[in-house]
């Protein structure tokens, strides 16, 4: 899924050749502003701040591990994202990146809407007070259920994922006496991940109506046809951790081509295109991710050139950022519970959290940073694998990295980027319980999402 971003040679290598990984030349207690919040920095004694805490104080307080997030980071990337798309567009924060009703209100005082995909951030969007009109609700597997809820919600758009779907969202929303807003989500034959786009064949999954074949054409036949829909666009979303533009470009033509389909057929001009999330962020100081207004000026660029040239209106353009804003905005502070070197292979540091509160490394092979956050140190680097306390050797961490070679039991480590996917991901493996979500501010931190207990384990388990 990601592409080697190590300075340390192979990254599939269970041997290491001796002499081959070679310490990094940069300084191990700097701190890579793109990979880190934009308040973190070292303190006078060399101690790591956020938001005017030191990490120490957070995990006297807090304890470990815990995800520390900078709210007025959240908050800047939040507005830069709705300051590129200006008004003529809409920015929608894909909530399942994280979700919590403090990020919820974040997001309603800076101008965002937001995307679900579930009852459960239906209910979270719901009750932080986010308006349903400026809240899109997705998935490929809606229950009765969720729909019929969505509906009498009165949630701004339902994003339409099968045929089956189609007529579902119709007839609830009829029985209610209701006309619902849809876009119909279609697969273009593009994926994206992260530095290349493939343009064939990926109609080969679960999301979406194949343009290919007229079938995504075909939906909106049918879907226009219904009284309990009303058709505002059509949705692309092409992949994740996105660094290159082209993929957009070739899923703008193929949606923009669609839609100049639906005109000639239909004579109706549909008023709306998302383009879906996925852009990338830096997870190590080898991503070079583009700036919301760089994405924004592209992405509008290309729509409406398409437009002109199918004598189209440009329709009004919807993107879904979720990783790009929340992502960079926290880090995983853990304790250093053992440093167990290995012969002329490398060191494995243990932390005491792991796979289950960031699982992207086991799933996706995911890279990672990592530094020494509690002291500064002058040491030899040492190579180290940093994983966490799960009966599972696959519970890795950060893969390859560098730390100071007197690091030691008690040391507090942060991993950086892990606002996305990270919490929302987590889960009880081996009955752990799963850290909390601090955010900090102005000197200030305060708890948006709690530690599990054990009583919360328990209280499941009804015996
Ligand atoms: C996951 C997803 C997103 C957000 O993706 P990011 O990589 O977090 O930006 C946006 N839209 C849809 C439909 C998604 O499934």
């Amino acid at each position: 899924m990601s592409r080697s971003a190590h300075p340390a040679g192979p990254r599939h290598a269970d041997v290491l050749p001796e002499g081959h990984y070679t310490a990094p030349a940069e300084d191990l207690n700097a701190l890579d502003p793109k990979v880190w919040a934009h308040t973190v920095g070292r303190d006078a004694d060399g101690v790591v701040t956020v938001g005017g805490i030191t990490v120490t104080q957070l995990a006297e307080e807090y304890g470990t591990p815990a995800y520390i997030l900078d709210e007025a980071d959240f908050r800047d990337r939040a507005r830069a994202w709705r300051t590129a798309f200006g008004t003529d567009a809409d920015v929608f924060y894909a909530g399942k990146a994280f979700l919590s009703r403090a990020v919820v209100r974040w997001l309603d005082e800076e101008g965002l809407n937001l995307d679900v995909c579930s009852g459960g951030e239906l209910a979270t969007a719901l009750a932080a007070g986010m308006p349903a009109e400026r809240i899109a609700f997705h998935g490929n597997n809606k229950s009765p259920e969720e729909i019929e809820r969505a509906v009498r919600a009165g949630v701004g758009r339902i994003v339409l994922d099968s045929f089956q779907e189609i007529v579902r969202v119709a007839h609830l929303a009829q029985s209610l006496g209701k006309r619902q807003r849809v876009q119909i989500r279609i697969t273009v034959g593009v994926e994206a991940h992260t530095h290349e786009f493939i343009a064939t064949a990926h109609e080969d999954q679960k999301f979406g109506i194949p343009l290919a074949g007229g079938q995504a054409a075909e939906a909106v036949r049918r879907a226009l046809q219904l009284d309990g829909l009303e058709v505002i666009g059509i949705h692309s979303h092409i992949g994740s951790q996105i660094f290159d533009m082209s993929g957009f470009e070739v899923a703008a033509h193929r949606v923009v081509g669609l839609l100049k389909d639906i005109r000639d057929e239909h004579g109706v001009e549909l008023p709306e295109i998302d383009l879906g999330g996925g852009l990338g962020i830096a997870y190590t100081s080898d991503d070079d991710p583009r700036e919301p207004h760089e994405i924004a000026k592209a992405l509008t660029e290309i729509v409406t050139r398409e437009c002109e040239s199918a004598r189209l209106a440009t329709p009004r353009i919807s993107v879904e950022p979720g990783r790009a804003i929340v992502g960079p905005t926290a880090f995983t502070l853990y304790e250093v519970g053992t440093v167990k070197p290995l012969d002329g292979l490398r060191t494995y540091v243990s932390v005491d959290g792991g796979m289950s509160d960031n699982i992207r490394t086991a799933l996706y092979d995911a890279e990672y940073s990592v530094a020494l956050v509690s002291r500064t140190s002058d040491a030899e680097p040492m190579l180290v694998r940093v994983v966490g306390k799960h009966c599972e050797s696959g519970d890795i961490v950060v893969k390859d990295a560098f730390l100071p070679g007197d690091l030691a039991p008690g040391d507090l480590l942060a991993v950086p980027a892990t606002g996305a996917y990270c919490r929302s991901m987590a889960s009880n493996y081996n009955h752990v319980l799963r850290p909390p979500v601090v955010s900090v501010r102005d000197g200030a931190a305060r708890v948006i999402v709690r530690r599990e207990t054990e009583e919360d384990l328990l209280r499941l388990d009804v015996g």
